[in-house]
């Protein structure tokens, strides 16, 4: 249920309809935005009546939500969440550009990385340094020596770091490092670890999970806000289809459909998405075309070599292309790089 406080209603009035449903057993959590408070309520609605809850100081009106998700749902809060990490607003007027190799390999490689990524302007390091192989014999990420030379090398450059958690028993040591946890799309309904999420602070990047529906991949996010963090980036990274042309088939309608569901900021991840070298620009400037809040683009100083993913990652000369290729895009959104 969602109760929408009258514009310019007292804070005490809010708080007193907070105090009666909680004594009434439910959990409702006030959502303070600009123009009004909302109030998303969750929890054995039946026995409340909504004429009752109308006729309660300050209130404009009540709805019972249809979809089975809240916190995250547009109609809980209309204006859009925007989260903000190294003075990259994301979910504003702003793009958001994470890059990156997709795994972590050696100091000298992320060194390389970070030194071409930061002159190109980006804020966001990628790396893996848990990685989720197919295989058990491909190489697994360095783990713990992966995150320290990811945060070392993105502390020198004065760049942010996103990097995945794979387990719960790694959290706290990834939380410490990263300005960003990533959930690989392996994991997105891996629900121990997204309740685990809910009680760490920092901004999760909740990748859609290779065959699941909008409506799971809005329920796996719901799932994080609803266990107390609200600071959840959505990404589109593909899904699997009959289709074998491309690695994934890259959902781009799921852009403007999560613009339409759900206040959450959303990324689209065309590296994964198609996992072709040469695909990757073109759908980058769809992604933006399509609304998108940001990019996550892998990019290895040498992609021949790499440890992983190794057919999908641009050189940060093909990246500064790609960049350049997409402002005129992003400008006509309205958005700057
Ligand atoms: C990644 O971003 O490194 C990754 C493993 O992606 P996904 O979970 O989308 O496959
Ligand atoms: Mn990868």
């Amino acid at each position: 249920m969602i109760i929408v406080m009258k514009q310019g209603a007292a804070q005490q009035e809010a708080a007193a309809i907070v105090k009666e449903l909680e004594e009434r057993g439910l959990k409702p959590t006030p959502l303070y935005g600009v123009e009004r408070t909302v109030i998303a309520v969750i929890g054995e609605e039946r026995d409340l009546s909504i004429s009752h809850l109308e006729s309660l100081k300050g209130v404009e009106k009540v709805m019972r939500v249809v979809k089975p998700f809240k916190l995250v749902s547009r109609e809980t809060r209309p204006e859009p969440t925007i989260i903000e990490v190294n003075g990259v607003r994301i979910g504003s007027d702003q793009l958001a550009i994470m890059a990156g190799p997709c795994s972590v390999e050696t100091e000298e490689q992320m060194e390389t990385a970070a030194k071409e990524l930061s002159a190109l302007g980006v804020k966001i390091l990628r790396g893996g340094a848990y990685k989720p192989r197919t295989g058990p014999y491909s190489f697994q990420g360095l783990g713990q020596e992966g995150l320290e030379i990811l945060k070392n090398t993105a502390d020198r450059h004065g760049m942010a770091v996103i990097t995945e958690v794979l387990d719960v028993r790694h959290l706290d040591q990834i939380a410490q490092k990263a300005d960003i946890l990533q959930v690989g799309a392996r994991n997105m309904q891996n629900f121990e670890l997204l309740k685990e999420l809910g009680r760490i602070g920092k901004p999760i990047f909740l990748k859609r999970g290779m065959s699941a529906t909008i409506e799971e991949f809005l329920l796996a996010a719901e799932y994080i806000l609803a266990h107390g963090n609200p600071n959840v980036i959505l990404c589109e990274r593909g899904i699997r289809t009959f289709e074998e042309a491309v690695r994934n088939t890259l959902a781009l309608a799921t852009v403007p459909l999560v613009k339409e569901l759900s206040h959450l900021p959303i990324i689209v991840d065309p590296t994964h998405g198609t996992g072709k070298k040469s695909l990757i620009e073109s759908m980058t400037r769809a992604a933006i075309a399509a609304g998108a809040d940001g990019v996550m683009i892998e990019v290895h100083p040498n992609p021949s070599e790499a440890l992983s993913d190794a057919q999908q990652q641009l050189t940060p000369a093909e990246f500064k292309e790609l960049l350049k290729n997409i402002e005129p895009v992003a400008n006509a959104m309205g958005k700057k790089l």
